[in-house]
């Protein structure tokens, strides 16, 4: 097999629901219904998602172990949201720390806006490895199958699978695979799949280590720089590591992490000196490189998360699109798996999820212009800095970065549909309490209403008190309001279009 071939008609909605695959003359048997490559966030918590509707799920890791660099990232309130609804966000507040919804937009601090739609309106700041490890070890403990330094290397799909080729040559067969790479993703250069965008124009050094001069002199010299608009810190992170963070020399297109040497250089040239840093914990470089898959599907396989999308990390949102990419995708893919998906249903994944991104694309370029020292951007800050006094702006730009703000397009109807529900009080406590199975959900505020022959993929709430304004309505398993009426015809119309036809 040529490493970077792909056979499937590229337009094909491809709404099989095949579950044996044909056994063609040097196929690989099938390994699993769907393989996931790289286990980060992304295919961490899509591992999850397709295990709660039993899909057997395998993930391929390149590396033989969790990634050891301490990166701090905030998850922001549709995150946490979604954690809360799958019954994980108590743990993660064990290992997180909580900071108020303010600042994300161009770190400029206005106040966080009162009474934000949301049980959750915080930052979680966690570090990665921590986040990625409770994703692992829960979509092991539901089922998934981890498979560590094992990297994809090609990929080929037919009607029936996808065969899927590892860097030993070992091939592994499944009815769908998903792209969870990372930004420079094997699977979608396999695919051919364009990566629009602007390249990096930066590069920054970031990384752990200790320093070899007295407190003292660091603190002095660091506050001399922070005065000046260089983009550097040098921090106490306990235990007497410093974490560092320094531009470096130039663009470059290698995956290799940086030297200590390289920290050195680049501090003597932002500093004037090199502290004398020794003994790194981690070091890493990132770039500054917006990009976006032209498309997130060919034929079997899809991307999603940082594979689908990178942006510099202004506002912190990269990996909360991804998580949220999964769980938007996860469900969509089970039904095709199970064979309950109506047609198309598995296309709504790019309607809905490519046009986020790019919103996300597009605001971070804003968020770096906006940080851009010369006179023209700073005016612009100043002017945005003087809007966000008005409440509406500050709350419109929270809710952009929060992603409480989606509307996916479901078509006419009121301003609640296709937006997340928040997590409400029902008469059995609270709302994301019954999603923790990524079931569909109708609230019956009527005690009319019954979803009949979907019961096997839709749970029913009758409460004539959940605190919600309107008769009845029906969630998504992403908690994405599908429908709003109190109509038992309209009602079956719409469990048919998002969840199939009712069991016999
Ligand atoms: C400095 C910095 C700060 C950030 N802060 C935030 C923040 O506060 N909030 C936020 O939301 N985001 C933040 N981000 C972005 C966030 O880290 C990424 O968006 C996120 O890691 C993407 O998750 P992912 O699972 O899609 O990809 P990745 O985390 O890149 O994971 C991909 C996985 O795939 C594996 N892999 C790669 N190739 C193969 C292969 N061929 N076969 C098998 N496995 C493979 C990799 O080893 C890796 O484990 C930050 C980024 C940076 C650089």
């Amino acid at each position: 097999m040529h490493p970077l071939q792909s056979t499937a008609d590229p337009s094909s909605s491809d709404a099989v629901g095949s579950k044996s695959i044909a056994g063609g003359a040097g196929r690989a048997p099938l390994t699993a219904d769907v393989i996931i490559a790289g286990c980060g966030p992304t295919g961490a918590m899509l591992a999850a998602e397709l295990r709660l509707h039993d899909v057997r799920v395998l993930v391929l890791e390149k590396e033989t172990e969790p990634a050891s660099f301490v990166r701090i990232v905030g998850l922001h309130i549709r995150s946490l949201e979604l954690m809360a609804m799958r019954g994980l966000l108590e743990r993660l507040l064990e290992h997180g720390r909580r900071r108020p919804a303010r600042g994300f937009f161009a770190a400029i601090d206005a106040p966080a806006p009162e009474g934000l739609d949301s049980a959750h309106a915080y930052l979680l700041g966690i570090p990665q490895p921590v986040l990625v490890h409770l994703l692992e070890e829960r979509a092991m403990d539901l089922g998934a199958q981890v498979r560590r330094g094992r990297a994809v290397a090609g990929v080929e799909q037919d009607d029936d699978g996808v065969t899927v080729e590892l860097t030993d040559g070992e091939q592994l067969r499944s009815h769908y695979l998903v792209g969870c790479d990372g930004g420079r993703s094997t699977v979608r250069g396999a695919l051919g799949v364009g990566f629009r965008g602007e390249p990096a124009r930066t590069e920054t050094l970031m990384g752990e280590m200790e320093v070899g001069v007295p407190l003292e002199e660091v603190a002095a010299t660091v506050a001399e720089i922070g005065g000046t608009d260089k983009r550097f810190w040098l921090r106490p992170f306990g235990g007497g590591v410093h974490q560092v963070v320094v531009p470096a020399a130039g663009v470059s297109d290698r995956a290799t992490p940086p030297t200590l040497e390289d920290f050195r250089q680049q501090l003597r040239t932002i500093a004037g000196t090199d502290f004398g840093v020794h003994s790194p914990r981690w070091l890493s470089r990132f770039g500054d490189a917006t990009r976006q898959a032209e498309r997130y599907r060919v034929g079997r396989v899809l991307l999603a998360g940082d594979a689908a999308h990178v942006h510099p990390p202004i506002g912190g949102q990269g990996l909360n699109l991804g998580v949220q990419d999964a769980v938007n995708l996860g469900w969509k893919l089970a039904a095709q798996v199970r064979g309950w998906a109506p047609e198309a249903l598995l296309d709504t994944y790019q309607a809905e999820r490519h046009p986020v991104a790019a919103d996300v694309l597009d605001n971070t370029r804003a968020q770096m212009e906006l940080l851009s020292s010369e006179p023209g951007p700073q005016a612009v800050r100043r002017l945005l800095t003087e809007l966000m006094a008005f409440d509406e702006v500050n709350r419109h730009l929270i809710e952009k970065i929060t992603a409480i703000g989606i509307r996916y397009d479901l078509g006419e109807g009121p301003d609640l549909l296709g937006r997340r529900l928040r997590d409400i009080e029902v008469r059995q406590g609270h709302l994301y309490g019954l999603l923790h199975r990524g079931r569909g959900l109708l609230l019956d505020r009527t005690e009319r209403l019954t979803v009949g022959g979907w019961a096997d993929r839709v749970d029913r709430l009758a409460d004539p008190t959940a605190a919600v304004d309107v008769p009845c309505l029906l969630l998504r398993p992403d908690g994405h309001v599908a429908w709003i009426g109190d109509g038992q015809q309209d009602l079956d119309d719409h469990l048919s279009r998002w969840f199939g036809e009712p069991a016999g």
